[in-house]
């Protein structure tokens, strides 16, 4: 899950890859570290820690010179978080360096093979295996790089993204993928090679993306040669425009990415619909949908697959296909559908959905079910990514980079395209009545508004997150609709803010969660107007009975609510089924205050990354 970034060229390398990780750091930041090659050799730094300490370690120790180098921002998978376990890893001779996204599975034969060899290993991880195995066959084979590389990667079980270097022939980095994405950025008489496009944009537009089972070489004043992996066939390097900028992927005068993202909801729901929703016209479309409405239509069941938030909104879509379309929806965790042995049948639509679009569960899902005979149809936010590659067909999300690694546009965006799917397969079977269509139309165009109003009740917001800063737990409950909401309140507390906390239906309560209520505990109820409003007033009598302390998401204007809690947090009137789009933001402020107030690092929470490459 780590993101690697190599550059060869004609400028200063380190300055490039450095930053380059920084804006990589969301897929991993325990350890960071450089290789950079100049006319003394290759000069390594490897540290514990984020890119920051990375570069006060360079400062003090590292030649910094060189035109060619090579970056990792790492999420350890084998080994501890160490200075030596950090990537990049060196091959015995020294020769060899690489940095590596992913997981070797057979590394451990792999390796007790090199040892009898005479191979020694510094570290505890899967790459340095690699890289030594790729050394081996260069001896015995008596090969370049590039084929070296290919050889092992044919004796490889797993996921990778690499990029290699070799000493002895330092105008060439050789990649290679298979599970890990990578991107190659073309300038003139450069190239960049990142995990993802944001540490090249400023100096290219232009990206090839290595495919699955492809690796490049990329040479100097030479163009790239890219070749299939199993079999050596030569592949015509497709370059594609960039339509990302500089400004989309940095702070824009937030303290956080997280609060910046949270602030973008009202424009990038807008940019979710945008050409594909005009209530006026009572249009709603989508191309990958319109191109295969017979498949949706057909379906005997729809199955979501997902992880995560994008699980959530997954639970979301569940309610709302039901209701507006009336297809039967399954909502799976794409860990449990892949190894569980699920009946898929012919006739049944699989959605995945996935921020970055190369989450390795759902991916692996998706391939399931394409050997199942099921259409697969992907919701991701990353043009290019993998799943969006790999399925049949798909509607993008377009919420503009999301950086910080707790979810919170991808989620609304979701929601977004999900209900428009919902309504687009209402309207083409005629579920709905012709009004409550239409109005559906009217009140998502304008849920930006509402969403903005919302986002005004941030200082009340923080308020509250004083109060609550020293929690050891929390339960969040919601109904119906908002019971997902729920989970993905409780999910955002627990990742960003360390706070144990819990999302339930409301009315589970009383199987369970109830015996945990007294003075200490905050239960943040969702209780907006629409929906089962006085079921779960009930709720709420039940745990102020209890003492516990209420937080209550009511709709502006609310008494009866407003009355039995101990704080409460205003949103607009909205109907049942969009009120997830609403309900959802002051649970994500509210979540963003307490982890400030705590010290936590909002952006980068420990242990978690965003692009969960690895299963
Ligand atoms: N498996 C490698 C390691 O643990 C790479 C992990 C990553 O993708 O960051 O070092």
């Amino acid at each position: 899950m780590c993101g690697i970034v190599g550059y060869i060229g004609h400028r200063e390398a380190y300055p490039i890859v450095t930053k380059g990780l920084r804006r990589l750091e969301y897929r991993g930041y325990d350890s960071a570290g450089v290789m950079l090659y100049n006319e003394k050799g290759i000069n390594l730094c490897k540290t514990k820690g984020k890119v920051s300490d990375l570069e006060k370690k360079a400062k003090a120790e590292l030649d910094t010179k060189g035109t060619i180098g090579i970056g990792h921002t790492r999420w350890a998978t084998h080994g501890v978080p160490n200075d030596v376990n950090s990537h990049p890893h060196l091959s015995n001779s020294g020769n060899l360096a690489i940095i590596h996204n992913g997981i070797i599975e057979n590394y451990a034969p792999l390796k007790e093979e090199l040892k009898n060899r005479g191979y020694t290993f510094k570290s505890d991880t899967d790459t340095e295996v690699l890289v030594n195995l790729i050394e081996e066959i260069q001896k015995t084979e008596k090969t370049k790089l590039g084929k070296a590389v290919q050889i092992a990667l044919n004796q490889v079980v797993g996921a990778y993204a690499i990029a290699v270097f070799d000493i002895k022939n330092p105008e060439e980095i050789v990649a290679a993928r298979l599970g890990s994405p990578l991107a190659i950025g073309i300038g003139e008489n450069e190239y960049f090679i990142a995990s993802d496009a944001t540490p090249f944009i400023e100096y290219t537009s232009n990206a090839v993306y290595l495919e699955d089972g492809e690796m490049a070489n990329i040479r100097l004043h030479k163009p790239i040669k890219i070749r299939k992996i199993k079999d050596d066939s030569l592949v015509t390097p497709t370059v594609q425009e960039l339509q990302l900028n500089l400004e989309q992927i940095e702070k824009g005068g937030y303290d956080h990415f997280m609060m910046k993202e949270i602030y973008e909801q009202p424009n990038v729901i807008k940019d979710t619909y945008r050409g594909r929703l005009n209530a006026n016209k009572g249009i709603v479309q989508m191309a990958g949908i319109e191109d295969n409405i017979e498949k949706f239509l057909n379906a005997e069941r729809i199955l979501i697959v997902a992880c995560g938030t994008s699980w959530h909104a997954g639970l979301v879509a569940e309610y709302v296909i039901e209701e507006f379309a009336r297809i039967p929806v399954e909502v799976e965790y794409a860990s449990e559908f892949r190894y569980r042995n699920p009946i898929i049948n012919k006739k049944d639509v699989v959605i995945a959905i996935s921020q970055s679009g190369e989450t390795a569960d759902t991916m692996a899902a998706i391939k399931l079910a394409k050997e199942n005979g099921a259409f697969v149809f992907g919701v991701c936010n990353v043009v290019g990514s993998s799943i969006s590659r790999e399925s049949h067909a798909g509607a993008y999300t377009h919420a503009g980079p999301e950086i910080g690694v707790a979810s919170t546009k991808a989620f609304t965006t979701q929601i977004t395209v999900l209900t428009m799917l919902a309504l687009r397969l209402a309207k083409a079977k005629g579920t709905l009545s012709n009004s409550d269509y239409h109005r559906y139309l009217m009140e998502l165009e304008i849920i930006p508004e509402k969403v903005k109003e919302v986002l005004s009740t941030n200082d009340i917001t923080k308020e509250i997150a004083l109060k609550f800063k020293d929690s050891t737990n929390c339960l969040y409950l919601g109904r119906g609709y908002n019971f997902p909401v729920a989970l993905e309140g409780a999910l955002k507390l627990k990742e960003i803010s360390y706070i144990h906390a819990e999302g339930y239906p409301a009315a589970e309560m009383k199987h369970g969660p109830i015996a945990l209520i007294d003075e200490q505990m905050p239960v943040i109820v969702i209780a907006p107007k629409q929906g089962h409003y006085d079921k779960i007033v009930s709720n709420i009598q039940e745990i102020k009975s209890r003492s516990g302390k209420i937080i209550a998401v009511v709709t502006k204007g609310d008494t009866q609510v407003r009355e039995l809690s101990d704080y409460v947090i205003e949103i607009p009137e909205t109907s049942d089924a969009l009120s997830p789009l609403i309900t959802t933001i002051p649970l994500q402020l509210l979540s963003y205050h307490i982890a400030v107030l705590r010290g936590c690092n909002v952006d980068q929470p420990r242990n978690l990354a965003k692009s969960v490459t690895v299963e």
